[in-house]
């Protein structure tokens, strides 16, 4: 039984990091909890700690409060969260993958671990100030309160401050763990930056990607080379390019963009269809939980009864109605950028093809299946026609994420693939 770092591929310096730490944190509970005091420390602890056959670790050496996991998307940040948070929870400290504590984690149900997984664009003030206060209580299961803070990047401003006030007077058995792109003060305040230990991931080399796909998944060697090469060190994405058909097809259809740019005209076109691809995906996406949280608010209403204070009762369930709305609105706006952010990704990993084989650099493509294309492209357009293209892409992406609307940046993209 692998334990629960396995899942984090290619990032052994962190890995290393974080068991130090979790074996500090359990070391903590152990000095708290000292053998023959009465303490609930169990059985099992006890066999770890004989097992160990060494003194403890210096409790709190290599453990603290606060940490953030950085990295570019899909290089598993959230991963590796959840991974630590089990190692904390594990009866044994180290993260086997097979006790209870381990395995409610990383499935999910562990009553003292809490995960913020964004919605929208923000993580709003009131969502922290309950979660904060729910942080601070005792941990039921004896170790620590972990909150693990997905996309921390997308805190509000008073979301930021809410969170800073609880990492600076932390609860003494609470453990946040927030996962950002990077520690740019665009996406982490500095003080909470400077309250927190980093924990840096690597995008993982296609090697390492195709062979957790292999071991894991059970893919094919070939596919799963080819999706991990594809997906530019993104795990989740090139999984899904291995297993799902329809994955495939959006990157086919984003991947035709370049030959079918002959004029202002299929520039605009094409510039549609993109933007018109990213809201079909994401429509499919949020469908299923929109329908599942509108039914469950639904049933939740008509309990409500024809007695005393139903009329209350209707006028709530107009706010209600109409703040799940604005959630789910919300939740569609992110996975329409999302979506096309991904897109994006795909095209700049054709331009970066072309780029590197104008200069000639010896670095294998990233689509090798529209290598022939990319070549052509770097023939016809030399290796300063590539760069700007691929700075055109790259553009894109950054004026979606200033909020530049984004049929106009698509717009704006294409035009600028189509004169070079
Ligand atoms: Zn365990």
């Amino acid at each position: 039984m692998p334990d629960v770092f396995a899942d984090l591929v290619g990032q052994d310096e962190a890995v290393a990091t974080l068991r130090h730490a979790a074996a500090a944190a359990a070391a903590v509970l152990r000095a708290a909890h000292p053998a023959g005091a009465g303490s609930d420390r169990t059985g099992a602890e006890a066999f770890a700690e004989e097992a160990e056959g060494q003194p403890a670790v210096d409790p709190g050496a290599g453990m603290t409060h606060a940490w953030i996991f950085t990295g570019p998307p899909g290089s598993g940040r959230s991963v590796a969260a959840r991974a630590f948070a089990a190692a904390l929870q594990c009866t044994y400290g180290t993260g086997c993958g097979e006790c209870p504590g381990c395995h409610t984690t990383m499935t999910g149900t562990h009553a003292d671990v809490r995960l913020v997984v964004p919605e929208g664009l923000s993580i709003g003030v009131g969502e922290m100030r309950a979660l904060v206060l729910r942080a601070a209580s005792t941990p039921s299961g004896g170790r620590w309160q972990v909150v693990i803070i997905e996309d921390a990047d997308r805190l509000t401003e008073a979301a930021g401050n809410a969170l800073l006030k609880a990492i600076e007077e932390p609860p003494p058995r609470t453990v946040f763990l927030l996962c950002a792109p990077s520690t740019h003060p665009d996406d982490v305040s500095v003080t909470i930056r400077s309250r927190c230990r980093v924990v840096p991931l690597r995008q993982p080399a296609a090697a390492a990607v195709a062979e957790v796909l292999v071991r894991r998944d059970g893919i094919a060697p070939d596919v799963a080379q080819w999706a991990a090469a594809a997906a530019q060190g993104h795990v989740g994405r090139a999984r899904r390019l291995a297993r799902d058909p329809e994955a495939r097809q959006r990157r086919d259809a984003v991947l035709a963009v370049p030959r079918r740019l002959t004029g202002v005209g299929t520039a605009l076109d094409a510039a549609s269809a993109l933007i018109e691809a990213a809201e079909a995906e994401a429509e499919a996406s949020v469908a299923e939980a929109d329908a599942a949280e509108r039914a469950a608010l639904q049933t939740a209403l008509g309990a409500g009864g024809t007695g005393r204070g139903a009329a209350g009762a209707m006028r709530g369930a107009a706010g209600q109605l109409k703040d799940l709305e604005k959630r789910q609105k919300s939740r569609a706006t992110r996975a329409q950028r999302d979506a096309l952010d991904r897109a994006l990704v795909d095209l700049a990993g054709f331009y970066r093809d072309a780029l590197t084989m104008a200069l000639r650099a010896p670095v294998a493509p990233v689509h090798t299946d529209t290598a022939a294309l990319a070549e052509a492209g770097a023939q016809k357009w030399e290796a300063e026609g590539a760069l700007r293209r691929l700075e055109a892409v790259l553009e894109c992406r950054a004026a979606i994420e200033a909020n530049v609307k984004p049929r106009i940046a698509v717009e704006a993209m294409m035009l600028s693939l189509w004169k070079g």
